[in-house]
């Protein structure tokens, strides 16, 4: 009988390796603890995470699990013969929520200096009974990124981008993935701007007009009514065009309600750089959110208008004492020192 020589290093590699997988679903959890409420779909993942944690450190093997064990995971009660169908539905909704999360999670294992980072991962089954499909945790590579890491004082603030959002239903069309300003889009995106500010101004010369010229004629209640009118014209155009013509001068900006889901606040519009394939870079236009947690007392952090008192800046306030712990915002090395 042949007898393999064992490999000294073969154990202590497969540790190293443990505890990056360890520190990978830690960055993980803690990712899910940002996202305030949890949802059905976010506890499931939790539950992955949490008892494959508990696994490896137990120095078990990491296994896959069917739907009846993370029915259990995510405390659901569901018969096991209905678990399947409901897992379905849930795991649908997860994708999505994770979608907008990859970013988020890729930033915190980079900060965490990990290589790796923790994702769930649904495996289809042949199909047929007994032959279902398996839910577990992969372990990815976290991309590379050309800056390098900020030097950051133990009291400075790090941000992950912890949401790529998809905006409001009726904008869906028009940003999936980011609106990268080439093509019709960069006409389209001046044409709202440029062509935006023409027309509404055109529109309160005209009423101007109206009124100087023919004064004369027409009655009290129709010069109340034109003016009015004026307001509202007037109004309308500074709600579209300002965050237009902010978001070009400031890169980033707090998005328009306008443009977001009802559940979502604390988002930001974003005109970031990206490289295209091509080696140049394009400006594309998508909606964000940063946060981080708090070195002071460890709550959430998010981003808020830094209004008057720091103009034309975001500022990061946290969730428990948003009058004390304000944080600046770096949108390029993610990192913020205390301002107060
Ligand atoms: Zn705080």
């Amino acid at each position: 009988m042949k007898i393999n020589i064992i490999d000294n290093s073969q154990p202590e590699a497969s540790q190293a390796d443990e505890r990056e997988k360890l520190a990978a679903l830690e960055a993980f959890l803690d990712l899910l603890k940002l996202q305030g409420k949890e949802t059905k779909a976010l506890r499931v993942a939790r539950g992955l995470a949490e008892d494959t944690r508990e696994r490896l450190n137990e120095g078990r093997a990491v296994v896959a699990y069917n739907s009846v064990n993370v029915a259990e995971m995510a405390e659901h009660p569901v018969a096991p013969e209905r678990a399947t169908a409901w897992l379905a539905k849930i795991w649908t909704n997860l994708e999505e929520r994770l979608e907008e999360r990859e970013t988020g999670i890729q930033d915190f294992a980079r900060q965490a200096g990990l290589s790796i980072y923790a994702w769930p991962r649904k495996t289809p089954g042949a199909g047929g009974a007994g032959n279902n499909s398996t839910y577990d945790i992969e372990f990815l590579k976290v991309p590379a990124v050309d800056a390098l890491p900020p030097t950051m004082a133990p009291d400075d603030i790090a941000y992950v981008q912890d949401l790529t959002l998809k905006p409001a239903f009726w904008l869906k069309p028009l940003i999936r993935t980011g609106f990268a300003l080439r093509g019709w889009r960069r006409v389209a995106f001046l044409v709202y701007g440029i062509g935006g500010l023409a027309s509404v101004g055109a529109l309160l010369v005209l009423l101007w007009l109206a009124l100087t010229t023919q004064s004369a004629r027409i009655l009290t209640g129709d010069i109340v009514t034109l003016v009015l009118f004026a307001a509202i014209v007037g109004w309308l155009g500074f709600a579209f065009l300002s965050p237009f013509w902010r978001l070009i001068d400031l890169r980033i900006i707090m998005a328009p309600d306008l443009l977001l889901s009802l559940r979502e606040r604390g988002v930001q519009l974003e005109a970031a750089k990206e490289p295209a394939d091509d080696g140049q870079h394009i400006r594309v236009i998508r909606l964000v959110r940063y946060s981080g947690r708090c070195p002071k007392c460890g709550e959430t952090v998010h981003l808020h208008d830094g209004r008057r008192e720091f103009p034309g800046r975001l500022v990061g306030k946290c969730d428990e004492h948003p009058a004390e712990h304000v944080y600046s915002f770096d949108r390029f090395t993610k990192t913020g020192s205390p301002l107060r």
